[in-house]
């Protein structure tokens, strides 16, 4: 794969990450949601038992939406997700549904899979066409510029800066920011954490508003809009199609990815490859892509052998280094109810970060964060959240399989 194509994709890798520099030309266009991208999604059941492909992307979530409908425009592509379509689950595409596709029941097919780590720390992550974006709290913010330092990849940053517009272009728009918001930033601010840097997508000290992919009518424009911006002739997307495990060939030199398997709904098996250069890309999520390396036998070879996954490639670091950021909850319960709204005020900081949202009452704590259920509150009152944060805690842990991709 040439270099300018390879930074762009490794760029959308770290989309889902946050984000500094250059001026905004342009956002997107309030507009109700555009499902055009849906003439070319099939359901897992309706796909031939075998296939091929230039390029197959594993996970159609944050990152693998904009990197296949990217890649579309020169090859053909095949993106597997394993959730539904979102429009199956209406509360993912409003502001108003954030707590209700939180809080809902996880029945395997639901957009918020719940997950607990050993520890206990209840958490959860998308499954659902669209990915984490769909149930995410749309604040949008470019990286800052430690990120491009540290990752050890040689940016091209003029396609990065074209990346960065292209997405925000298609989902990203300039907040109506709520009185809750105002006020805390001016507490922000008269607590010490400035300068006051207005409106700005960058990630820089001080306090701001930042972009959002909530709309101001409060439509959310998750990642599923990037595949209207593929080339229908090239792309199939397919849903209910879980990835179980890559298919590898090796010869004295070199080991390469050929191709996929993959179960639909009725858990009938399918097979898709890639000819020539293709790729099999994974854009799993944190959890999802290291668990598919562990399936199909890259990793630790000590831990393979151990759960009796044959060895594939010995590769130490895959699925280490997992964290997360410690975060604090204030919640504030108001004489009078807030405005819903999330994430548009942020305060940035060397140590922390604070953002704040707000939300109605719920009967059961979607994951660890909110107030316990027990305690009395008004019918329609709402709550003030404000949320701490600190980056890069220096405590890891690691993923470790259970066998099934669930
Ligand atoms: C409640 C919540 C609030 C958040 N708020 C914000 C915020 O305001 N701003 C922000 O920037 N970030 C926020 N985040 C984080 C952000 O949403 C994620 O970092 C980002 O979406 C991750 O993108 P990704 O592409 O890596 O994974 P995802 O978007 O999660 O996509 C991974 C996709 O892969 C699919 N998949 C996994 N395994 C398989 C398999 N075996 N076969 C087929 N498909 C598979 C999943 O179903 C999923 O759709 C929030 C996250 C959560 C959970």
């Amino acid at each position: 794969m040439e270099k300018s194509r390879n930074s762009v994709i490794l760029f959308l890798f770290y989309l889902s990450v946050f984000y500094p520099q250059t001026e905004v030309h342009s956002f997107a266009t309030p507009s109700d949601h555009d499902f055009g991208c849906m003439k070319f999604v099939y359901n897992a059941t309706d796909l031939p038992s075998e296939e091929v492909y230039d390029y197959i992307v594993v996970g159609g979530g944050t990152a693998g939406c904009p990197l296949a409908a990217t890649l579309s425009v020169n090859y053909s592509v095949l993106l597997l997700e394993k959730g539904s379509v979102p429009t199956a689950y209406p509360s993912v595409l409003h502001h108003d549904g954030i707590l209700t596709t939180l809080t809902l029941e996880d029945n395997g097919k639901t957009p918020a899979e719940r997950f607990t780590s050993e520890e206990g720390v209840a958490n959860v992550r998308g499954r659902v066409l669209g990915g984490s974006s769909m149930l995410n709290f749309g604040a949008y913010s470019r990286a800052e510029k430690e990120f491009y330092a540290e990752s050890g990849i040689e940016w091209d940053m003029d396609l990065v800066n074209t990346a960065y517009e292209w997405v925000e272009n298609t989902i990203v728009f300039q907040p109506n920011v709520s009185r809750w918001e105002s006020l805390v930033k001016e507490a922000l601010l008269e607590a010490g954490v400035g300068p006051d840097n207005g409106f700005n997508l960058n990630h820089i000290l001080g306090s701001k508003v930042t972009g959002s992919i909530f709309d101001n009518e409060g439509r959310r424009h998750g990642a599923v809009e990037f595949l209207n911006r593929a080339d229908p002739k090239n792309m199939r997307v397919a849903v209910h199609a879980t990835v179980e495990r890559i298919i590898f060939s090796s010869n004295e030199s070199s080991l390469s990815a050929r191709g996929i398997v993959y179960s639909d709904a009725q858990g009938k098996s399918h097979k898709a490859f890639v000819r020539g250069k293709g790729e099999v890309i994974l854009s799993a999520g944190t959890i999802g892509s290291p668990q598919l390396l562990l399936l199909s036998g890259v990793g630790p070879k000590s831990y393979l052998s151990s759960i009796k996954i044959p060895v594939v490639h010995h590769e130490p670091n895959i699925g280490q280094f997992m964290r997360d950021n410690p975060r604090y909850y204030i919640t504030i319960l108001p004489p009078s109810p807030l405005v819903f709204s999330g994430g548009q005020t942020v305060g940035i900081t060397k140590d922390f970060y604070i953002e704040t949202l707000t939300g109605p009452p719920f009967s059961s704590t979607p994951f660890s964060i909110f107030p316990h259920p027990s305690i009395r509150i008004k019918i329609n009152s709402t709550f003030g959240h404000i949320v701490g944060k600190f980056p890069g805690p220096s405590s890891y842990g690691s993923l470790t399989c259970k066998l099934n991709i669930g």
